[in-house]
């Protein structure tokens, strides 16, 4: 008798094990892009191809919701086998009141976990600004003049090449205005 139950329950758990493993089969490749925040993700595209960088943008989810973890306004879910899910919050703070830039730092940031697989880097440079659009603290570095450090601290392309060229390459070497 026992032996007999034990098999019956060796056999429910191979069952459920079964169930679990279709459960995880890949996703298929799909990508769902609220319209807002598509021309963020042309853009990316445009900037890697300037920088000869093949990352795909074809498979990807995003959707506007209540970050659970993560960085405050967005969060990166990436999952072994499942499409690249970003999450923004879509609030006054995070999003409705953020300028363009703002929003594209947000996006970018994002893009650089779930699709260039980078991790958060906190460093700084001698006069305060962020070495990376990957740190965890601020995603406005090149959209408001917040480091007046070096020429027109107001001048914000020169700032936003170096953060894009750094998000696509770590290595990039630090622009004469964080000297
Ligand atoms: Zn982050």
């Amino acid at each position: 008798m026992r032996s007999f139950l034990a098999l019956t329950l060796l056999a429910i758990s191979t069952l459920i094990g079964c169930q679990r493993d279709s459960d995880s089969q890949p996703e298929p490749v799909q990508y769902i892009v609220p319209a807002e925040v598509e021309p963020f993700i042309q853009v990316f595209r445009d900037e890697a191809q300037k920088r000869n960088n093949a990352v795909s943008t074809t498979n990807l989810i995003i959707t506007f919701g209540t970050t659970q973890s993560g960085d405050v306004c967005g969060q990166c879910l990436l999952q072994s086998g499942k499409t690249p899910r970003i999450t923004l919050n879509n609030d006054a703070f995070c999003w409705q009141q953020a300028s363009q830039y703002e929003r594209e730092c947000l996006i970018f940031h994002e893009l650089g976990h779930c699709l260039l697989k980078r991790e958060h880097k906190i460093n700084r440079f001698p006069h305060g600004a962020f070495v990376s659009l990957m740190n965890p603290d601020n995603v406005d570095v090149y959209a408001t003049c917040r480091y007046p450090i070096g020429g027109d601290e107001c001048d914000k392309r020169p700032r936003r090449d170096y953060y894009i060229d750094e998000l696509f390459d770590p290595s990039t070497p630090t622009p004469a205005w964080g000297k």
